[in-house]
């Protein structure tokens, strides 16, 4: 039976919701064997909910995507990222070519503003893609009636707008709005 290398401790953000509490993370021979909260951050001072303690679940989810699938006539096949990215912006382009740039919608959730990545890229390609159907959790919640009727300026002010704001649908639904 070999020795066990001791465990390394890791100091992370949890980046399941925007609270980005603290976590300390110990790895023992590639495994996680704790996950708590970190007392030193500024901000969550060591505590921590229990979808935290989870990450380790999602990290070793055998089901989890780790990297790029396409679906092939023969079933699903992994691709590279080069070969995703080239094939994603071909088809799209094609699609905008033939129907339009609203023929293209997206749909964002709350990872994508405690993502680094998807923080800085994400209002740029949304840019790129000129299309006004962008969806997420708002837009579903901004179709309840009462949401519906409150004042427009509390529904959502252009200081505090980010790139998941489904700007389109305000619109729309604003014109919807039963009139006093
Ligand atoms: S520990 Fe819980 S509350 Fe804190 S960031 Fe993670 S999911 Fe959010």
């Amino acid at each position: 039976m070999s020795a066990s290398s001791s465990p390394q401790v890791h100091f992370r953000t949890c980046n399941l919701c925007e609270a980005m509490c603290g976590v300390r993370i110990e790895v023992a021979d590639g495994r996680i064997t704790s996950i708590k909260g970190d007392d030193a951050d500024l901000f969550s001072r060591g505590h921590i909910c229990p979808k935290a303690v989870a990450l380790r679940d999602l990290h070793e989810d055998p089901d989890r995507l780790r990297h790029p699938m396409k679906r092939t006539a023969s079933g699903w096949e992994r691709v590279s990222w080069e070969d995703a990215f080239s094939d994603i912006t071909r088809r799209l382009h094609a699609l905008q070519q033939e129907h339009g740039p609203h023929s293209v919608g997206a749909y964002l959730g709350n990872p994508n503003v405690h993502n680094l990545g998807a923080m800085m890229f994400g209002p740029g390609l949304l840019r790129a893609l000129r299309s006004r159907n962008r969806f997420s959790a708002t837009s579903v919640d901004w179709h309840h009636p009462i949401i519906k009727l409150r004042p427009p300026s509390t529904q959502s002010s252009t200081a505090f707008r980010h790139h998941c704001d489904p700007q389109p649908h305000q619109e729309r639904q604003q014109a919807s709005v039963p009139q006093a």
